[in-house]
């Protein structure tokens, strides 16, 4: 079994005189920051001007700067940003302040495995990436816990760059669940391969079409939207606590023959052959070129399918459903 790392093996003192720039507050942004900064740590916020989250970082007790100024002020540059605005903020910003012994680091492998981002060779460049969305990289750490992280070196200039990817990660709480060494070309692939076959791609389209399927042989649209969209949770959960086998301890004995009978009818031979070419996609650069490019020409595409996505019935449904249920509501 790969081997994870904890807490003992982590030496959060390399990172003790050091001042981290984590640059762009949002989801994960906020997470590493606060966290950092409960570690002890010394930690700037770089924003641009007119950025809507420098209130919510200044309230929080940070010093906020531009991007250029926290990059030049710190030892250790954390890029948090949309992976399609890091090429251009890296080149105007973080770049002219990147000197020699500096780390340059990401939560995803994307612009330096796609050479959309090239350091020079006198910076560690590392990854640490929690397999979690930042809001529970918060609250985990609040509790006392973590979320599981990847980390990987990709250029250790210092010859210190793996220890040191290890302490930030233990300073932001992912020691605590434990951490898996990867590479930037594997969590590359992984990450877009999972989310487009099956955390967001594949459950998305699942969900969508069984409703439809239900909807459209004349059941009420709730449900459907009850049996298709909201039991996904219940079920999910069951998987993640003790896998397939606790979820179908915990089904009727009908639900578990259904599944075992029906569920490879409809994850076919037709849909692996369509996930080994999304593979190919990815290794190849294929889905990189095409996000870079709709990203360069103003994203025409990704604003017509959000549209239509968000005029679909299940959402509409969803929508009117939720807000009749308290006990869905956050807080
Ligand atoms: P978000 O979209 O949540 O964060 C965006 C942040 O960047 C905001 O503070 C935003 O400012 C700022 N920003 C946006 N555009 C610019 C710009 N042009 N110049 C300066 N700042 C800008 O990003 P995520 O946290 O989702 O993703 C960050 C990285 O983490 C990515 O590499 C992603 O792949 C990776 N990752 C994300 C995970 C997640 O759960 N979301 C999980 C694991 C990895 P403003 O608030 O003003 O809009
Ligand atoms: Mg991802
Ligand atoms: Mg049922």
């Amino acid at each position: 079994m790969a081997r994870m790392y904890y807490d003992a093996d982590a030496n959060l003192d390399l990172l003790a005189d050091k001042t981290v720039a984590i640059i762009g507050y949002g989801s994960q942004g906020h997470a590493h920051a606060l966290n950092l900064k409960d570690s002890g740590i010394k930690v700037v916020v770089g924003l641009y001007p007119g950025s809507k989250s420098r209130q919510k970082a200044e309230e929080a007790g940070l010093k906020v700067l531009s991007v250029a100024e926290a990059a030049s002020a710190a030892d250790w540059i954390m890029i948090l940003l949309p992976d399609e605005v890091q090429k251009t903020i890296y080149k105007e910003e973080i770049e002219p302040n990147l000197r020699d012994g500096k780390v340059l680091s990401f939560a995803h492998g994307f612009n330096i495995h796609f050479g959309q981002i090239v350091p020079p060779e006198t910076v560690d460049v590392v990854m640490v990436a929690p397999k979690g969305p930042g809001h529970l990289v918060r609250r985990t750490y609040e509790q006392g816990e973590g979320v599981p992280c990847l980390f990987a070196v990709y250029q250790d200039a210092s010859g210190q760059a793996r220890d040191r990817a290890m302490a930030y990660a233990k300073g932001i709480g992912g020691t605590r669940a434990g951490i898996l060494e990867t590479t930037f070309r594997e969590e590359t692939e992984t990450d877009l391969f999972g989310e487009q076959v099956v955390l967001c791609g594949g459950l998305s389209a699942l969900i969508k079409s069984g409703f439809q399927t239900l909807v459209e042989a004349g059941y009420q649209p709730e449900l459907a939207y009850f049996e298709c969209l909201h039991e996904v949770k219940l079920i999910v959960d069951l998987i993640v606590e003790g896998g397939l086998a606790k979820m179908r301890d915990s089904i009727s004995n009908t639900a578990e023959y259904g599944d075992l009978t029906r569920g490879p009818r409809i994850v076919t031979d037709e849909t692996r052959a369509e996930m080994k070419q999304i593979l190919a996609e990815i290794q190849s650069g294929q889905f990189a070129r095409e996000f870079v490019l709709e990203n360069q020409s103003g994203k025409p595409g990704f604003t017509a399918m959000r549209r239509q996505e968000a005029e679909h019935s299940i959402e509409e449904v969803g929508k009117d459903l939720r807000a009749m249920f308290s006990w869905l509501k956050e807080g």
